[in-house]
């Protein structure tokens, strides 16, 4: 089969060998009546919580409500500062404004796109509350180092783990190492929904009740209100549609970390890339024994626009993640700070290329190729 274009990620192809079970799934929970909450999001938090090895998990209306809710557990005060990375998707920070709190923004570290732990200890100020790692692109962020800084000053860690579902830092699962962590089902995540949908975890008991109540608009009752949340409830639907797709994500996993190997072998081989900058393109350090690879981020510090125009050209879905880094954004220029100069040079030079467990071999090798006459192409000129 000649190959002519290979998507980012292509989500019908993906899920069509689970069709029978999905489709069975569908009709269950539309044959039940519980449209909201009840067994079929007790069944999948149960999951949940073996997979991701954690006492509680909660199932959620999605990645970016699961931030706010682990923030709106802090009570935060106006003056309040959460730290979080500059170079992330938007609701990391979002989230922190939503409730109340000041983002202080940190750098992150050129390798492995996460945020970077002596930057975080230089941002602690009397009045930081929480500190947000993310698990960037499915690789856990350095959380020896800000578990330490946190404990020791009595912070809270809540981890943004929305793209790393199942990875690991030192053999621990992401999620449930913080006090709280926070993943998304957004039908691009490694685990992909059917719409919106996101799930919290913890290991705190208390904890896990008061984001229970959270939830359902601060009542574990109905009609009385303990605190003031929200409607932060899952559909069932959305949690009997992953739970057929979660005995599937190791498998998957592998897929991408097999895709990831390929490109590394490929483009080293080809002369084409590096680990530390000396060629064209720059590869992803591989710090941890668990990345997911949600996302396979070269960077391009000379052509990254030519490339990605060349890869359009060649109907190859490429992006970038991200373009403006957080505290360069028009909304948050009141709390922006000051230069945060790695997360301003990885918005110019990153590009993500296709790594979703659906794609063959023949498609990355395509991909490859189109990455290699571009750098050969560009070095001749
Ligand atoms: C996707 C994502 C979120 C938000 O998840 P949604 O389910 O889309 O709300 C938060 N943080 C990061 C890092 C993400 O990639």
């Amino acid at each position: 089969m000649t190959i002519s274009r290979v998507p980012l990620l292509d989500p019908v192809r993906g899920n069509a060998a689970l069709d029978q079970q999905l489709m069975a799934a569908c009709a269950r929970v539309l044959h039940s009546g519980r449209y909201i909450l009840g067994p079929e999001v007790e069944t999948f938090e149960a999951a949940c919580a073996a997979y991701l090895r954690v006492k509680h998990a909660i199932g959620v209306s999605s990645g970016t409500d699961a931030l706010l809710m682990a923030l709106m557990a802090l009570d935060l005060e106006p003056g309040d500062e959460v730290i979080c990375p500059s170079f992330t998707f938007f609701a990391t920070a979002g989230s922190v404004w939503r409730s109340g709190a000041k983002p202080v923004f940190v750098d992150s570290l050129p390798d492995t796109f996460n945020l970077d732990p002596r930057d975080v200890e230089r941002k602690l100020g009397p009045r930081t509350r929480a500190i947000i790692p993310v698990h960037l692109f499915g690789q856990a962020a350095d959380l020896g180092p800000i578990l330490e800084l946190a404990r020791s000053r009595g912070i809270a860690v809540i981890e943004d783990a929305a793209q790393a579902i199942g990875a690991e830092y030192h053999g621990q699962r992401v999620g449930g190492l913080g006090d709280s962590g926070c993943f998304s089902f957004f039908p691009s995540k490694n685990l992909g929904g059917f719409g919106d949908a996101g799930l919290l975890t913890s290991q705190d008991d208390a904890l896990a009740q008061k984001l229970r109540m959270l939830r359902t608009h601060g009542g574990l009752k109905t009609y009385e209100h303990k605190v003031v949340g929200g409607n932060f409830r899952i559909d069932a639907l959305q949690a009997a549609l992953l739970a057929v797709k979660l005995p599937h994500l190791d498998q998957d996993t592998a897929a991408r970390q097999a895709h990831a190997q390929h490109y590394r072998t490929r483009l080293v081989a080809a002369g084409v890339a590096s680990g530390d900058g000396g060629a064209p393109v720059v590869l992803p350090a591989l710090k941890e024994s668990r990345h997911v690879f949600n996302q396979f981020v070269i960077r391009v510090p000379k052509r990254r626009d030519a490339l990605r125009d060349h890869l359009g050209e060649k109907n190859i879905g490429c992006a970038v993640y991200y373009p403006l880094p957080l505290h360069q954004q028009p909304c948050f220029q009141a709390v922006a700070g000051g230069a945060l100069p790695v997360a301003e040079q990885l918005a110019r030079e990153v590009l993500a290329v296709p790594i979703a467990a659906e794609l063959t071999r023949d498609e990355i090798d395509f991909v490859c190729d189109a990455i290699i006459s571009f750098c050969k192409r560009a070095d001749r000129r």
